[in-house]
């Protein structure tokens, strides 16, 4: 009987355990219709660690530093001193600002399309920057040059028509293109300093930057190039920024010259990453000084300076 009992309860016991793994298997077999095996492709579709995604260009995590508090005294404008002496670039052009300040620059403008936003974007961070116009672009949106200008931003002679092989011009051709170039942008600024040359694409040249310097101007290279203008991912634009930045760096970046769509991009990461370790700052008025500039530029046109009235 012991055993009949025990093999009974054996039996009750098998079925119960039947029960179970039927249930369980059915509701595996339940979930699976209701996920549709969707699981395993989400999980294909998510990026591999190793490849870009656009939580890259997420804002930085809420445990990052807060942005530096301001400084008391002022890091660019009328009334900053110029810049400390620093022949790091070629040809005697330079590449730092010499200070523990960086300065961002936009090339190729002013662009309609892409340079107020640009300027909205730094604007929204309380950032100056430099800005390094074609003569060109100049002339046909004066408009732009007024707004760069307006909002504190530092301008930069970029060349007339972003002549490439500028420096292996004669020096008149040289002095010609340069003086064009400032004429566009002071018939938008009436006034306006320009304290500053780049050469178009970085081909520097003796006679280019003595030129420049005849002119008034200090020529000025970079430290940092994400290549933004050659069609870089905004990812590796901004990776480029953040890690290669120190202390000094002038950055070289483009609000003209083509789809300025990564860097704008780009800047949404970069700005705030860049204000949690560095002043950003215009670059300052340069070597002609301010009282220089300004009755040099009241005595040409009859005027005072409407932009920089220091
Ligand atoms: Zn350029």
């Amino acid at each position: 009987m012991r055993t009949g009992s025990a093999s009974g309860g054996g039996g009750r016991l098998a079925a119960v355990a039947v029960v179970v793994v039927l249930g369980l298997l059915g509701a595996g077999f339940l979930l699976g219709q209701l996920t549709g095996g969707r699981d395993p492709v989400a999980k294909r579709d998510s990026p591999a660690p190793d490849r870009p995604s656009r939580a890259r260009l997420a804002p930085p995590p809420a445990r990052m530093p807060p942005p530096l508090p301001p400084r008391e005294q002022p890091v660019s404008g009328p009334n900053h001193p110029p810049l400390p002496a620093e022949q790091g670039g070629p040809f005697g052009s330079r590449f730092t600002t010499g200070t523990p300040e960086v300065a961002l620059t936009f090339d190729d403008g002013p662009h309609p399309q892409w340079t107020p936003q640009v300027l909205t974007m730094l604007a929204d961070y309380g950032v100056k920057a430099t800005f390094c116009l074609v003569g060109t672009k100049a002339a046909k949106y004066p408009q732009l040059v007024r707004d760069i200008a307006a909002a504190g931003h530092t301008l930069c002679n970029h060349s007339w028509d972003h002549d490439m092989a500028l420096g292996m011009r004669d020096e008149q051709a040289v002095l010609a293109d340069l003086e064009r170039a400032n004429a566009a942008i002071r018939a938008a600024v009436p006034g306006a300093r320009i304290s500053y040359f780049r050469q178009p694409g970085g081909f520097w040249s003796k006679r280019v930057v003595e030129a420049a310097h005849r002119l008034g101007m200090t020529s000025l290279h970079w430290r940092v190039d994400p290549q933004d203008w050659d069609s870089s991912p905004a990812y590796r634009i901004a990776s480029d920024v953040n890690s290669q930045t120190v202390p000094g760096a002038i950055v070289l970046l483009h609000d003209g010259g083509g789809d300025r769509r990564s860097t704008l991009a780009a800047l949404r990461t970069i700005l705030p990453h860049l204000l949690t370790r560095f002043h950003l700052a215009a670059l300052p008025p340069g070597r002609d000084a301010p009282r220089e500039s300004e009755s040099a530029d009241s005595d040409a046109r009859g005027g005072g300076n409407r932009w920089f009235p220091n």
